[in-house]
């Protein structure tokens, strides 16, 4: 069996060129050769030595992941769907925006951490990709893309691990994978320009703050335990509090000044001006110094299967003026994709699960708060 180049960032590949026989410099080569330039085949590397480019044939392959499909937007933004193999797939999602283009990579085949609201969540767990599957997904649309747009110029400027998965949990693949994002010979993006969304996993918050400090978010999605611990079952494990310290902690390493907060705007569940107040309290007390954040509010993106609905916009609105009043920065995130179901927490993929977390979220019911007054949800309805 060769070996799969998109497994390596630079040292492995170094270290794997070694082991035939080559310098560093060669590595270097061959790694801008598989990154910046997107070549599938050796023989396209001329200014490799001819005896190099045979020796990896014999060893070595590029090999991404086949496309099953791809869907494009009204709004631009385009979906494509990957075989991982044994019936699983995986999604990415590339959004272009007037200053920027991102790219939403999946970690895993499915999650098992089991958020309510969340698409993936409800499909249950396979199995973590490998660096190269990782890799394979920038790989393929930033090649895809400039043969798209006619360019040869970058086009992905923004990486978030938002995909399927949640990439803590995939931490020995993902670090590698972030690497290459970050390298001068690789994608060369900076730090502040490739984000890592977690659930919440504080020791590996700790880690990623050493090997690799990137943009954190972390979706938090509710102002207490209580709640918190009923839509995103990681909390039972690691409380509130002890995720605020770890984003202080981190913050210590990071490339910003700040955590993203992402939450999940859901009707009559976590959406009252109460929940709003109780954040300010929480994000700018703890510890006594609060933690420096911003908010970032996701309108929650309907998928048969949740029995939950989106908050209505004057809720979400309202909700964004408190946190903004108390001098909080707080945004309202554009949906985009939503026609192809490529918005937050709609990638699905094709999991086949090998736990009980699908069967089990099914069960779980969501702490619903009391009705809402009619009053009020007359004038969300305007
Ligand atoms: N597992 C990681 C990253 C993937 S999810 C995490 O949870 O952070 C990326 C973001 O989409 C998270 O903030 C997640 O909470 C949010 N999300 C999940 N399902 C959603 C839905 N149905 N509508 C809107 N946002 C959702
Ligand atoms: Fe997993 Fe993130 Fe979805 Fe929760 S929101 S189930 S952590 S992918």
């Amino acid at each position: 069996m060769t070996t799969n180049l998109l497994d390596f960032d630079l040292d492995g590949l170094a270290a794997f060129c070694e082991g035939l026989g080559e310098k560093r410099f060669r590595a270097t080569q061959l790694f801008r050769w598989i990154h910046q330039r997107g070549a599938r085949e050796f023989a396209q590397m001329t200014d490799l030595a001819k005896s190099l480019r045979d020796k990896l044939a014999v060893h070595a392959r590029i090999e991404g992941l086949p496309v099953l499909t791809q869907h494009e937007s009204a709004d631009g933004t385009i979906k494509w769907l990957f075989d991982v193999g044994n019936g699983n797939a995986v999604e990415a999602v590339f959004i272009p925006e007037d200053d920027r283009g991102t790219l939403c990579v999946s970690s895993q085949a499915g999650c098992a951490v089991g958020c309510r609201f969340c698409s993936t969540g409800h499909q249950g767990f396979s199995r973590n990709l490998t660096s190269g599957e990782i890799l394979a997904q920038l790989w393929f649309a930033e090649h895809f893309l400039r043969g798209h747009l006619k360019t040869t110029e970058r086009v992905i400027s923004n990486v978030v691990m938002m995909g399927m998965g949640e990439p803590l949990q995939n931490y020995s693949a993902l670090v590698p994978a972030l690497r290459v994002m970050l390298d001068d010979h690789g994608y060369g993006l900076s730090r502040r320009r490739v984000t890592v969304s977690t659930s919440g996993m504080v020791r590996m918050i700790d880690r990623l703050a050493l090997d690799c400090p990137v943009a954190l978010a972390v979706s938090l999605h509710a102002p207490n335990n209580e709640l918190r611990d009923n839509l995103v079952p990681l909390n039972k494990k690691h409380c509130i509090e002890d995720l605020l310290d770890a984003c202080n902690r981190y913050l210590e390493f990071a490339p910003r000044d700040f955590i993203t907060f992402e939450y999940c705007m859901l009707d009559g569940v976590n959406d009252q001006p109460e929940h709003a107040r109780q954040l300010v309290e929480l994000v700018q007390r703890h510890g006594g110094t609060g933690v420096p954040c911003k908010f970032n509010l996701i309108p929650f993106n309907p998928f048969p299967q949740s029995g939950l609905t989106r908050s209505p916009h004057s809720r979400v609105l309202a909700f964004a003026k408190i946190l903004s009043d108390a001098g909080i920065v707080t945004t309202v995130r554009k949906t985009r994709g939503d026609d192809i179901d490529a918005a937050c927490g709609q990638l699905a993929g094709d999991v086949r699960d090998r736990t009980r977390v699908g069967e089990r979220i099914a069960r779980q019911r969501t702490i619903m708060l009391k009705p809402v007054p009619a009053t009020v949800a007359a004038r969300d309805e305007e």
